[in-house]
């Protein structure tokens, strides 16, 4: 690995102060259960790394007022276990459970899990030797390299918002259940605070695949909120994976409904493990919108959420499978009482 200098401020400006003062070789370090792996493989080589788990005031979880409020650094395993979140957003705390392991929801915050990087096996070399990183040409790992992706071992890609540069799919759970959920990501930074709808954290990868997110350099989450909605009781994170204990998806659907009686007034969906990026399945979401959610209905804004998917060469599969994952989440949430 290679060597890096390391810093631990106690607050928030402090360690904005420090990554401005460092530059580009900066990287904010929470938990460490990506980071520190992606430096092992030599794909992250930061030169200044500034951790931020002793500030202070920073992992609290506020369900009392009209949003819920995470903040940065609460572990993925504590913001899983809170009673209100269970109880009144199930979405939220299934996919922080069905996320990772026991063990790494310890350590891992609700912040830093916004920001993994794929687990395409081409960006993460493959091989597992840092000494051979390059071995595969990958785009986001190497602007212009290439996408040894692509017509390759692509089982695991994305068949949503690829490009003829990256078909990478964007690995986490919880901000699938975001997206759905229209959560918003506080932001402190050189130029100050803002506040940026999840929707618009994540980018598609077009022509640029090695810039994923929105945020400005130096820019620090410090909490992430979700308005208040009935539709959070009817509401479930379904996730198909390779290895029920732990994996990543190879589908998964995020999905939250409003009822009138037998009637959906409005339905959110949101696809993970599909795409390049969180996913609304918008075109579905409108699909369901007056109906009664029978299990044809649910069937066919599953189809309606693949209408514009691309299958590579190995993952054709997830275009059926994600459908169906979308319908039996949508049965699962509406059979749940608001
Ligand atoms: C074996 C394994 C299995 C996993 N399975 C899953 C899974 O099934 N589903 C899933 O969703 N995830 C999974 N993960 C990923 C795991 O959830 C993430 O590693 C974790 O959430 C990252 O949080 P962290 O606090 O450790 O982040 P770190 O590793 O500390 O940081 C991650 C990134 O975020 C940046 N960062 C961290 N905090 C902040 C902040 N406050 N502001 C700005 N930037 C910040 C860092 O610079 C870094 O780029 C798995 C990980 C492993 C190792």
């Amino acid at each position: 690995m290679k060597p890096f200098a390391y810093l631990r401020p106690t607050s928030a400006a402090e360690a904005v102060a420090a990554f401005t003062a460092a530059g580009t070789g900066a990287r904010y370090i929470a938990g460490g259960t990506t980071l520190y792996d992606l430096m092992k493989l030599g794909i992250e080589r930061p030169e200044q790394l500034i951790d931020v788990t002793a500030i202070r005031g920073l992992d609290r979880i506020d369900t009392g007022g009209d949003r819920l409020r995470f903040e940065a650094l609460a572990p993925m395993s504590l913001v899983a276990a809170d009673k209100v979140v269970g109880r009144d957003y199930p979405v939220l705390a299934e996919a922080l459970a069905k996320a990772a392991s026991q063990q790494l929801r310890n350590m891992a915050t609700v912040g830093g899990n916004l920001l993994q990087r794929t687990r395409c096996l081409y960006f993460r070399n493959g091989t597992g030797n840092p000494s051979s990183v390059g071995t595969y040409p990958c785009n986001k790992r190497e602007p212009g390299a290439g996408c040894a992706a692509i017509g390759g071992l692509d089982r695991g890609q994305a068949v949503l918002g690829q490009s003829e540069d990256c078909t990478a799919v964007s690995p986490g759970d919880w901000p699938v259940a975001l997206t759905a959920m229209d959560a918003s990501v506080e932001v402190l930074g050189p130029s100050g605070a803002r506040t940026i709808a999840i929707a618009n954290l994540y980018r598609l990868p077009g022509s640029t695949p090695h810039l994923e997110f929105t945020l400005a350099p130096g820019e620090m989450i410090t909490a992430i909120t979700v308005p208040k909605t009935q539709a959070g009781r009817r509401s479930t994170y379904h996730k198909i994976r390779d290895r029920e204990s732990y994996a990543f998806a190879l589908a998964s659907a995020a999905v939250a409904l409003d009822m009138d009686g037998e009637r959906v007034t409005r339905a959110r969906i949101a696809l993970g493990g599909v795409a390049t990026r969180p996913w609304r399945a918008t075109e579905a979401e409108r699909m369901l919108a007056g109906q009664s959610l029978t299990a044809a209905a649910a069937l066919a804004a599953g189809h309606a959420a693949f209408a514009g998917a691309r299958p590579g060469r190995l993952n054709g599969f997830k275009i059926e499978l994600g459908a169906r994952v979308v319908a039996d989440a949508l049965m699962i949430a509406v059979r749940r009482s608001a």
